[in-house]
């Protein structure tokens, strides 16, 4: 287990199409499969912010102005070097994260594939034509926002920018990044390649550093003018505040504690195989997690024999990767006295795996209320709890007493029951007899305090552009 990549150095901003030194220190990583030392990134400032908004202001003229037909090809070219570089990706990501080389490489794909998508779409940022009046000629035209701030975390790096960047640019937006600090290497990497295939300085940008001195100089600078977040709710409602004085759109992809509904009727093997992918697919730390799983009284028993046996399948430093910093392994422990204490049954895990690194073992706790703790708070670890209903009804109401709303998924072979469930969730994507089966065209996003504005699918180019109509009288 632990098996050691080299990535050690420093990795800096990529501002203007250039690799920018830091101009003060450096914030040293350390490796979540070892707890040796990572890489160092440069520690931005507002300084770097300001440089980075300024060549971003630069190009945005011409980028807005730039030939549909071109800027498709750009990020067909950019998504076709990711594709080449598929490997060299997949080991940046791993050596930030620890995650399973698979894991990786799924992320890598799905990151080529917003390029592709919304390469695809060029043409589509177009308006109507409006019969308003016979002596008036009306109009609407997409037109872009200008600058965006793109600030992301560390789970899924290169995906939350990619999901990200790729729209905002085809709508014809330039970007200033902030990927999460301690995991910066794939999305500086992603803009230097979009240098290498043509796409001109300043289009993309990226200042690295802390959320403090570099996330809050993006959303307060008066020339970003919109703002896609994706990270925990804190920071959200923080920049929400700030947004919300300067009268700038936000989209906020927030957290989650999901619920995986399972009734008696459903084919308990799948769903018990998929509820603990629900939970421990890259180590839990996934914002649509199905961390909660509730189960039908009538079959409660049977089900959690077949859970404990899939979770025994997952095997830290094999198939589960690690928790990403010292303090978050640190903080997913301090459940464990929490569930203890709550009464809860703990049927596997419940401490860390042997071994360096920050590994933990897969953990299932039985016999749960929806009020305790463990299953109101996103914990971002491989922990799933087992909580019992009695009816449709009862199921729908735990599902629903939650702050979060994210996904849910529902586990039944009577399909008009599946639907009106999935039709009363608070959430904003369901899955029926499937856990989180994402594609970059279905649209994403939460409810509650997991987030608003949508993320993925045609609909996302629309929140990166303003709508203008123009009315002529003739
Ligand atoms: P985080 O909120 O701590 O950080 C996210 C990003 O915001 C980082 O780049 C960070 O440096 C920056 N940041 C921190 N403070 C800031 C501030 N005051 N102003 C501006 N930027 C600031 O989140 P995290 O710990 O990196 O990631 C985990 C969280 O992200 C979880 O809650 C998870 O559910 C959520 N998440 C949501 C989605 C989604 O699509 N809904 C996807 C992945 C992760």
């Amino acid at each position: 287990m632990n098996k050691q990549i080299a990535t050690l150095g420093k990795l800096e901003h990529w501002i203007d199409g250039n690799s920018v030194a830091a101009s003060g220190s450096y914030l040293d990583n350390v490796n979540p499969m070892t707890g040796g030392p990572g890489i160092s990134v440069a520690a931005g400032t507002k300084a770097d912010v300001d440089a980075a908004v300024g060549a971003a202001k630069r190009a945005a003229e011409g980028w807005r102005r730039f030939n549909a037909a071109e800027r498709g090809r750009l990020m067909m070219g950019l998504a076709a070097m990711m594709r080449e570089k598929r490997d060299e990706l997949a080991e940046m990501e791993r050596a930030d994260t620890g995650k399973p080389m698979p894991m990786a490489y799924a992320e890598i794909d799905g990151s080529v594939a917003y390029f592709e998508f919304y390469g695809s779409l060029v043409y589509l940022p177009t308006g109507d034509v409006l019969d308003v009046a016979p002596d008036q000629h009306v109009f609407t035209k997409r037109e872009p926002y200008g600058i965006v701030g793109v600030i992301t975390p560390w789970n899924l790096p290169l995906n939350q920018a990619a999901r990200a960047i790729a729209p905002a640019l085809v709508a014809g937006n330039v970007i200033v990044a902030k990927p999460s600090e301690i995991t910066s290497q794939t999305t500086v990497a992603m803009a230097r390649m979009a240098s290498e295939v043509g796409f001109p300085s300043g289009v993309i940008n990226v200042v690295l550093g802390t959320g403090k001195d570099v996330g809050e100089a993006i959303v307060s600078h008066p020339d970003v003018r919109k703002v896609a977040f994706t990270g925990s709710v804190g920071v959200g409602r923080a920049i929400g505040h700030i947004a919300a004085d300067r009268i700038i759109p936000l989209t906020l992809e927030l957290g989650g504690k999901s619920a995986n509904i399972v009734f008696d009727d459903a084919d308990l093997d799948t769903a018990a195989t998929e509820a603990v992918k629900g939970f421990t697919l890259n180590a839990g730390q996934v914002c649509s997690a199905g961390t909660r799983v509730l189960v039908q009284r009538s079959v409660y028993d049977a089900f959690l024999g077949k859970l404990k046996k899939a979770v025994e399948g997952i095997v830290p430093g094999e198939n589960l990767g690690p928790i990403i910093t010292p303090a978050q392994f640190r903080r997913v422990q301090t459940y464990f006295k929490v569930a203890e204490e709550d009464g809860a049954r703990c049927l596997h895990g419940g401490a860390v795996a042997d071994g360096d690194g920050f590994y933990i073992q897969p953990t299932l706790y039985a016999d749960v209320s929806n009020d305790m703790r463990i299953a109101q708070e996103e914990i971002f670890g491989p922990v799933g709890v087992v909580i019992p209903f009695d009816t449709e009804e009862d199921a729908i109401r735990i599902a629903n007493d939650s702050d979060y709303g994210l996904i849910g998924t529902v586990w039944s072979q009577n399909i008009s029951r599946a639907l009106r469930v999935a039709d009363r969730i608070d959430a904003g994507q369901i899955f029926v007899n499937v856990w989180n089966t994402m594609s970059v065209q279905t649209p994403f996003g939460g409810y509650k305090n997991s987030g608003y504005g949508r993320e993925k699918g045609i609909e996302a180019i629309h929140h990166y552009s303003h709508l203008k109509t123009v009315t002529v009288k003739f």
